[in-house]
């Protein structure tokens, strides 16, 4: 092993996933799978072609590099979707290759333009709207400006989709905010569609949207964290099981994290282990060494907290998180040996470390954990 940990990725997971997910969706309503920030942290190289694999043919990121990644990672046709940064310089590969966009201001509009006539190609894009998140997106306001810019350049764009994004759907608290930009968004349509521009895709829901407001599964959905197998929050999990009243969770999660151990040692009672006093041996511990820390993306606030499973038994991390080790507790888990495989995130035997039950207590949301995970790590994919 010549890193000091490896990541699995789950085909049939992922299959699950992606089916449960279009169960949820009525039958014109198309899944694009967002796979930004190297897809939630899984990898976009080893992800795609399992993405593909499990039936997905539209894939949305956030930025240029992304989108060159997924373009040659991919087998099958299939759609790409840029929902944010592009340097205008770059616009022309984007143009060339038939990527679509997000276009929120006059500038990147015009840039297009210029560019699909110098290429005698149309651009093909999707015309954000600001509905109440104030990150991107263009005002009512700016509507009949921006129309008249659509007709007289009609050679050149190719005007596919409208589409906003909601502030937090997957918590109650924001429902009066998200009620808002669901109506906002709605006349905003049918303003352009007064000046006769209809757009063939309307699209507004995330992941948390699907459950929480299902009146928001337009066109297209752009589904993120649902597909790697887990909620947007705890909150919407409820809301699920609410609904469905003989549910179990139906998500898999396609993602494990493991190491090995690399050393063990025995420690006296009454001494500190690692750095500091933040952990002091109560009886003599047997202690092993795991050659994973805060530099892989195994976040320094699970000091003292993260748990780990070895020969199937949790054990818990002692001391503080260094920058390429954590020590563990293993002195009630008999038969460990050097080499002996650790999970940090997944099951062994009928035992489960889960993302959630981590970022709670590392207060880190379960996108952030995810993505936080180095792309050099090796991805191995499993059936
Ligand atoms: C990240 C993102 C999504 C997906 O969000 P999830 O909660 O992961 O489903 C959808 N739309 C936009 C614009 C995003 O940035």
């Amino acid at each position: 092993m010549l890193h000091s940990s490896y990541i699995e990725l789950n085909k049939t997971a992922l299959s699950n996933n992606i089916n449960f997910i279009k169960s949820l969706l009525p039958s014109t309503t198309q899944l694009s799978a967002v796979v930004k920030g190297n897809a939630y942290g899984h990898g976009i190289e080893n992800y795609i072609p399992i993405a593909e694999n499990a039936g997905v043919n539209h894939f949305s990121v956030y930025k240029m590099d992304e989108a060159q990644r997924v373009f040659k990672a991919l087998k099958n046709k299939a759609t790409i979707l840029i929902m944010g940064f592009i340097d205008l310089n770059e616009l022309t590969w984007v143009i060339e290759n038939e990527i679509e966009f997000f276009i929120y201001d006059d500038e990147r509009l015009l840039k297009a333009i210029e560019i699909a006539k110098s290429l005698d190609k149309k651009a093909i894009i999707h015309i954000e709207i600001e509905t109440g998140l104030n990150r991107t997106g263009y005002l009512p306001k700016n509507i009949p400006n921006l129309s008249k810019i659509i007709k007289e350049n009609s050679n050149q764009l190719n005007v596919k989709g409208i589409c906003s994004h909601l502030a937090g759907a997957e918590s109650i608290s924001n429902y009066i905010r998200i009620k808002s930009q669901i109506s906002s968004f709605n006349k905003s349509v049918k303003s352009f569609e007064k000046k006769g521009i209809i757009f063939q895709q309307k699209h507004l829901a995330c992941s948390a949207a699907l459950i929480n407001y299902p009146k928001t599964k337009l066109d297209l959905v752009r589904v993120g964290i649902m597909q790697y197998g887990l909620w947007s929050s705890k909150e919407t999990f409820m809301y699920f099981l609410a609904k469905n009243k003989d549910a179990i969770d139906p998500l898999k999660r396609v993602i494990s994290w493991k190491s090995k151990i690399a050393n063990i040692k025995e420690v006296r009672s009454g001494d500190f282990v690692g750095y500091g006093t933040t952990f002091m041996t109560e009886g003599n511990m047997k202690i092993a060494l795991i050659p994973v820390g805060y530099s892989d993306g195994y976040s320094r606030s699970l000091s003292n907290q993260g748990r780990v499973l070895v020969n199937g038994i949790r054990a818990s991390v002692v001391g503080i998180i260094n920058m390429n080790s954590i020590m563990i507790d293993i002195t009630l888990i008999p038969d460990v040996k050097i080499g002996d495989e650790v999970v940090l995130i997944g099951n062994q035997n009928e035992m489960d470390v889960s993302i959630a039950s981590f970022s709670e207590l590392s207060n880190l949301l379960n996108y952030e954990l995810l993505t936080r995970i180095p792309s050099e790590i090796p991805r191995h994919i499993t059936e």
